[in-house]
């Protein structure tokens, strides 16, 4: 007999059978809506700005499948070279054109990056970077940053932010003391703490890695003095820095935010926006350091998948939009009135709040505090957060399910649509305080 769906929402019924069949009913935590209650709408279908749902609901989409969608969903230049891509094979295991066209672009926008290497995954590119900056320096330490994530890799799930933070395991079971032995946390922005651990450990750190603009303990701001101490320090003690800018890749600058900022790391990883909605990944840095991996070099490092013909034909097609389009002047006009939008929103129903963004990437903290590092969004009042959350979801307005995640807002976002999300965001508010 058919179950009975009458009375549940389609969304309702498919996550219960989810849940029996896949752990938690997603394949990656962030999606389960843990932080905020309730059952996570499925998805049917995505439209330029807009998401909509096997019940029937549109939703302006404020996640943009967690940062790639800088052109909204379906931009036909990208299904265009995926179609052309589909119809010559799938994948080869052999050497392409598009995989060197693809590295060309990646090492003409991005300052730091003089030779490549494409991934799968965003975590597969930090996993990547870090065993390569040991290989290349000979030492095993590395720095993170609490609240910073850089995916599931065992020596940085410690103090990781994204959906361990969220879930309240930012440090996982699994992960044995010995992988991350090696591993110094640090606060967030805090240039004395960092100036002591050099002092203590400057001769035995491999490497630096930090998101350069923080996205997953939602959006946190680095400051000038702490990005270019960072740049200063591991100079001095020849340290590999590494951005982490698989969130913030061609998202807050076309050169990421070590163009943003004018700081040139070592070493950058990439993701997300790369793969224009297909899974790609990507770690490139110094040639020097580079040419430490397999097969030139010792550092084996490898990938069934990796440079895969139609994933590098939809980053091929994201990064000449980029160029063709040049969109951030428009997302950073859009993110703005978005921020202002939802500050008097807040400010109208007697919410605190403290909004952070760069460019069309933001977090409204629903704290009086300013956030610099993790110790200050983690004031942040979650319960209230989550009412707001579902507020909008109710009127048609889909953000991330944490307070600590940043929205991303496309460049195909209208002006209506943003004054569409403010009414929900007031109204929202308004009901937090009921
Ligand atoms: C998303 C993210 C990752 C992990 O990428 P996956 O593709 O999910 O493995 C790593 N670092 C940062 C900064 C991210 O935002």
């Amino acid at each position: 007999m058919l179950p009975d769906t009458s009375k549940r929402t389609r969304s309702e019924f498919l996550f219960e059978r989810a849940s029996r069949l896949i752990p938690g009913g997603v394949n990656s935590p962030a999606r389960a809506f843990g932080a905020v209650g309730g059952t996570p709408p499925f998805m049917k279908r995505g439209e330029g700005a807009y998401l909509f749902d096997v019940d029937g609901n549109r939703f302006i989409d404020y996640v943009g499948s967690w940062g790639p969608h800088l052109f909204g969903h379906r931009h036909p230049a990208i299904l265009q070279a995926i179609e052309q891509a589909l119809i010559i094979g799938t994948s080869f295991g052999a050497p392409t054109e598009a995989e060197a066209e693809l590295a060309q672009l990646v090492i003409d926008m991005v300052p730091s990056v003089e030779m490549v290497r494409m991934v799968n995954s965003g975590t597969e590119a930090t996993m990547s970077a870090i065993r390569v900056a040991r290989g290349f320096t000979g030492r095993n330490g590395v720095v993170k940053f609490a609240g910073c994530y850089h995916g599931h890799v065992d020596s940085l799930l410690v103090a990781a932010g994204s959906g361990a933070l969220t879930l309240g395991c930012p440090s996982s079971p699994g992960v044995p003391p010995g992988a991350t032995a090696d591993t110094v946390v640090l606060p967030y922005n805090d240039c004395e703490s960092l100036e002591v651990a050099f002092q203590e450990n400057g001769d035995q750190l491999a490497a630096v890695i930090l998101e350069p603009v923080v996205g997953n303990m939602g959006c946190v701001i680095p400051t000038p003095e702490f990005l270019s101490l960072l740049r200063r320090l591991c100079t001095q003690h020849g340290t590999v820095l590494i951005f982490d800018e698989v969130m913030t890749g061609f998202r807050v600058a076309a050169g990421g935010a070590q163009q943003l900022f004018g700081i040139t790391p070592d070493m950058t990883t990439l993701g997300k926006i790369i793969g224009a909605g297909m899974p790609v990944g990507a770690y490139g840095g110094r040639a020097d350091i580079m040419n430490c991996v397999s097969p030139v070099g010792k550092v084996y490092q490898a990938g069934t998948l990796a440079g895969n013909p139609v994933a590098m034909a939809a980053g091929i097609a994201m990064l000449n939009l980029i160029r063709e389009r040049n969109p951030y002047p428009r997302l950073e006009q859009i993110g703005e009135k978005l921020a202002v939008g939802f500050q008097s929103a807040a400010s109208a129903a007697g919410v605190d709040v403290r909004i952070n963004r760069v460019g069309s990437m933001l977090t409204v903290f629903l704290t009086s505090q300013t956030v610099t590092n993790l110790a200050s969004a983690t004031t942040s009042d979650t319960a209230r957060f989550a009412r707001w959350f579902h507020g909008l979801l109710n009127r048609g307005v889909y953000l991330p399910c944490s307070q600590f995640e940043a929205l991303f807002v496309s460049a195909v976002h209208t002006d209506a649509d943003i004054d569409q999300t403010i009414a929900a965001a007031i109204a929202s508010f308004s009901d937090c305080n009921n």
